[in-house]
């Protein structure tokens, strides 16, 4: 990426996510060093966006879902001494936050509260124009916010999380409770046989079945409230959002808006609601925003 958020030159491959954590490092130093090496500027720094809980401020990844054999895991100090540059790491969410900040919606803000509607539900929070880590620096759970002790049960172990309510996977949940409810619904004959997820609940919906349509306002509602709770708390200008769940439209996000007005009291109740504008490379531009927020103010391991 060029400071300005050009992508310069992009190289993907599939994270081995089963093979150990030596597998993995081999392959993302492989990676890095491989576009450090063909870029047409030295790089000065890199960072790593990842989804799970991260230790941004030790470089380590605690738990990551997309790869379980990262646990308790530093990456930060091998990839800086393979690549010899300041290497960083940030949950994928909170650098999609601060890359809303810089290089989209949220720009035009100091305060935000960024969430990402997807697989899962995570967020980040950019206050005072810098992203807001927390004591070990994995503020910013949006998706583990609890609005029903009873709901269903979230990978995190707690149950009636925003996440487990209100996310893709909730969808395909809600999908499945929807069919073996045995409620007219043409539900079923969409799904074709397959186990019923997110997106054949989207398409009842679309094709007018009001039972899974009640589904995803339900959800919508739900993380209005959550994210209504929040601006209470913290008073943000804009709510950036990003994610899959945003072709969900209107029928997501009206009700989520209903909601999150009637939550959100004074001076709140103004908060500007703004969809991201960077599509599938939030995290690519969130790395190369935390990477020069770092450089910017000195920093480097
Ligand atoms: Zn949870």
């Amino acid at each position: 990426m060029s400071e300005g958020g050009e992508v310069l030159m992009r190289r993907q491959a599939e994270t081995p996510a089963n093979a150990g954590a030596d597998a993995i490092l081999e392959q993302v130093v492989g990676l890095l060093s491989m576009v450090a090496g063909e870029s047409p500027e030295p790089p000065e720094a890199c960072c790593i966006a990842i989804a799970g809980l991260v230790d941004a401020i030790a470089g380590r990844v605690i738990i990551s879902p997309n790869a379980p054999g990262f646990r308790n895991l530093g990456l930060t100090e091998p990839v800086s001494r393979a690549l010899r540059l300041p290497a960083f790491i940030e949950n994928d969410a909170s650098a999609a936050a601060l890359g809303e900040h810089r290089f989209g919606a949220g720009r035009d803000f100091n305060h935000i509260v960024h969430v990402t509607v997807g697989t899962g539900i995570g967020g980040g929070l950019v206050l005072n124009g810098h992203l807001y880590r927390g004591a070990r620096g994995l503020a910013g759970e949006i998706g583990h916010i609890i609005l029903d002790p009873a709901g269903p049960s979230c990978n995190c172990g707690s149950r009636g999380c925003l996440e487990a309510l209100a996310s893709g996977t909730a969808f395909a949940e809600r999908a499945r409770r929807l069919v073996s409810s045995g409620r007219s619904s043409i539900l079923a004959d969409i799904a074709g046989g397959e186990p019923p997820n997110g997106e054949h609940l989207f398409r009842a919906a679309t094709q007018g079945d009001a039972l899974a349509e009640a589904e995803i306002r339900n959800a919508g509602h739900l993380l209005g409230l959550g994210l209504g709770s929040l601006v209470n708390v913290l008073n943000p200008e804009a709510i950036t959002i990003s994610g899959g769940l945003l072709v969900l439209g209107d029928m997501y996000f009206g009700p989520m808006r209903e909601s999150l007005a009637s939550l959100a009291y004074g001076p709140a109740a103004g908060v500007e609601i703004r969809f991201s504008e960077l599509g599938d490379d939030t995290g690519l531009l969130g790395a190369a925003a935390v990477a020069l927020e770092y450089l910017e103010q000195g920093g480097g391991s």
